[in-house]
């Protein structure tokens, strides 16, 4: 039984530490791709750390990754060093290389956020902004209302406008016009961004790298915040080829992200589009996301609601709203990393169990 208290940790500086060091000891190589255009709150340096293990030509490269929603990368991490202690990946099938990426967006891992350093959500952000961005015009509509200048101030009223929204609309319409993406307010919730992020673009180059020559590259990703407590829904990313063979992997219950099916709405701009894209000519790839749910959706949404606020209508940092600052990354860290044993232990299982059926897939 791994040590869940030594694996899950409440700082971006702690989790850090104890990948690289679980990792080191579990013989894997460690990269550091470090984040120029941020700092955590002490000032700390914000880097994505990736660890390698297993021949340079493997046919075959599992990839575990956390952090792609900053804050989510507590149980990501979490679930990382948990393995790497238990020593998961002491012995690997021959023709095998498992690839940990650690905190793709490190500053909402650090900052307890999740979205990056320019309030954009990596996951609708890794799109080709050339060919133009899908338009969202009910997400318009919803915008002066979901994230108004003084929400912080009085949450009930603007709640309220929330809720005759949804009675006139339905929610699978307000879920879809909040959460598939927007890319017309930075100030906004599920903010996509103009470019691609320096998350997006270090991904690309992670996933380029540690592909290298193999012919069958699997990607596992680490999410929190949707579905029933302690519960696992397997996402199944790109076509339906590649959620077919999930589907072989990981089970018949793998969901369709494109489908209609997942406790998600349908997004575009996931980091499955630069993971099928970067792969090796004649490659096959298979992706999921491994999404555990916490708390019921309308408490996770209002505490986006708060720390869209908080970070982009006050300063997080000012005197006068420290007290505030603090009750809202309470209520964000309530809603993306449960501080309850039987969470842990319940998510730890899981993301084992699918990984050992990442490892064992021929
Ligand atoms: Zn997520």
């Amino acid at each position: 039984m791994a040590d869940l208290d030594a694996a899950f940790s409440s700082s971006y500086r702690q989790a850090r530490e104890r990948f690289r060091a679980a990792a080191t000891q579990a013989g894997f190589t460690l990269t550091e791709y470090v984040n120029d255009r941020a700092t955590g709150p002490e000032g700390e340096v914000l880097v994505t750390d990736v660890a390698v293990k297993g021949p340079a030509d493997a046919d075959r490269v599992v990839i575990l990754s956390s952090g792609t929603h900053g804050i989510e990368g507590y149980c990501g991490s979490g679930c990382q060093v948990a393995l790497l202690s238990a020593g998961e990946f002491d012995v690997l099938p021959s023709n095998v290389r498992v690839v940990l990426v650690h905190a793709l967006n490190p500053y909402g891992f650090a900052h307890k956020r999740r979205v990056n350093e320019d309030n954009i959500d990596l996951n609708r952000n890794c799109l080709d902004f050339a060919a133009g961005v899908p338009t969202n015009t009910d997400y318009e509509d919803l915008h002066p209302v979901l994230a108004p200048e003084d929400y912080g101030l009085r949450p009930a009223h603007w709640d309220a406008q929330v809720g005759e929204w949804i009675k006139a609309r339905g929610f699978p319409a307000f879920q879809a016009a909040v959460s598939s993406g927007q890319y017309t307010r930075p100030d906004g919730l599920f903010y996509g961004g103009s470019a691609p992020s320096w998350s997006a673009r270090t991904f690309r180059q992670i996933v380029r790298e540690a592909a290298g020559s193999a012919r069958d590259i699997l990607l596992m990703d680490i999410h929190t915040g949707l579905g029933a407590f302690g519960e696992l829904e397997k996402i199944g990313l790109g076509n339906q080829v590649a959620i077919e063979r999930a589907r072989r992997i990981w089970g018949s219950d793998v969901t369709n992200l494109a489908g209609g099916e997942s406790n998600s709405a349908p997004v575009s701009g996931d980091i499955s589009v630069p993971f099928f894209e970067e792969l090796p000519a004649g490659a096959q790839g298979t992706a999921i996301a491994l999404e555990f749910g916490t708390v019921d959706g309308v408490a996770v949404l209002k505490a986006l609601r708060l720390d869209n606020w908080l970070y982009t209508q006050v300063d997080p940092n000012a005197k006068q709203d420290l007290q505030k600052a603090a009750e809202i990354k309470a209520t964000i860290e309530a809603a993306f990393h449960p501080d309850d044993d039987r969470w842990r232990v319940r998510v730890h299982e899981l993301a084992r169990d699918a990984v050992r059926q990442g490892l064992s897939a021929s």
